[in-house]
């Protein structure tokens, strides 16, 4: 009788490497270890080895509709096995896990693999084994901060990536181990780079911002004239307002003189100083009317947002 084991970690943890040294305790001692590996894996070999790190074994490779109690009957009938270790288990579905259980009765199951997708959700196979393992046990690995990392970050062009599908088949993604500090902060720059750098076209040639609204002198209550914005900028606004500002003290020194912020160097500024001095400038215009308009038709905007792009594409 064994036991069923789950052995979880983040990407690039080594899972993989470090279940195939534990196999190797067992072949050592002239044992047998059963290794199963999901078909869809095709980054650590495949046709029937799984290697990582220098590090290989022969395995078996199972599709999602396989029957891993019949796998592991018919290998049986070849030789006797003395434990099963599955890699990258978090592909499997949920009925291959309670068939892990089964076969958990007789040798002891070693799964390891990620406890959750870029989406920092379960996986299916993951979840399945938190819930009728016997024991849970975490391989620690660190976020590049120096902080421990929990969560599995996908990146393309250096940009993180919070849509999509949960498996990508191919190599063109990058996954990054992450704190959850790190996670979060790359988690907004990637909504501002989907959100707010789309205007970057829209306000790179744009002569007309919004026409100004001057009230009529007969008024009884007197209103200041104001700039009725456009679509786009209105929109832009909106979108603007969704973010969430860090540090807004920075900006004390920054003067609220037009002629002072159409000169602001934008060489070497930070993602959050850019952020922080357009939502300056969005409550600015309460009480001076037209000041974004004028930053927009002078293309100040526009220099501004390149600013953000440039910080975040050029970031490590
Ligand atoms: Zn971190």
């Amino acid at each position: 009788m064994g036991k069923l084991h789950f052995r979880f970690g983040v990407v690039n943890s080594n899972l993989t490497a470090t279940a195939l040294m534990f196999r190797h305790t067992y072949t050592q001692k002239k044992m047998n270890a059963l290794v199963f590996k999901p078909a869809i894996d095709t980054k650590h070999g495949k046709d029937g080895v799984v290697e990582e790190m220098g590090i290989s074994s022969p395995c078996i490779d199972f599709k999602i509709d396989d029957n891993l109690i019949s796998l592991f009957e018919k290998e049986k009938e070849l030789q006797k096995i003395h434990v099963v270790i599955v890699v990258e288990s978090q592909f499997c579905t949920k009925a291959q896990i309670e068939q892990l259980r089964e076969i958990s009765e007789e040798v002891s199951v070693y799964a390891y693999g990620l406890m959750t997708n870029f989406k920092t959700e379960l996986f299916e196979g993951s979840k399945r084994l938190l819930e009728i393992s016997d024991s849970i046990q975490e391989i620690k690995s660190d976020c590049f901060c120096g902080k421990k990392a929990t969560m599995n970050g996908r990146f393309i062009d250096n940009v993180m990536e919070i849509e999509g599908s949960e498996i990508v088949i191919g190599d063109e993604e990058k996954y990054r181990a992450m704190c959850y500090s790190c996670f979060k902060k790359e988690q907004r720059k990637a909504r501002v780079y989907n959100k707010i750098l789309k205007y970057l076209k829209i306000f790179e040639n744009k002569t007309t911002a919004g026409t100004w609204f001057i009230p009529k002198r007969m008024q009884v209550n007197k209103i200041d004239p104001y700039v009725i914005y456009d679509e786009e900028v209105t929109a832009f606004i909106n979108e603007f307002k969704g973010f969430e500002i860090k540090n807004p003290e920075q900006l004390i020194v920054v003067s609220d003189n037009l002629e002072d912020l159409k000169k602001i160097k934008m060489l070497d500024q930070s993602f959050d100083y850019v952020m922080t001095l357009i939502s300056y400038v969005l409550e600015l215009e309460k009480h001076k009317a037209g000041l974004l308009k004028a930053l927009i038709e002078d293309g100040s905007l526009f220099r501004w947002l390149k600013q953000i792009k440039r910080a975040i594409d050029h970031e490590e």
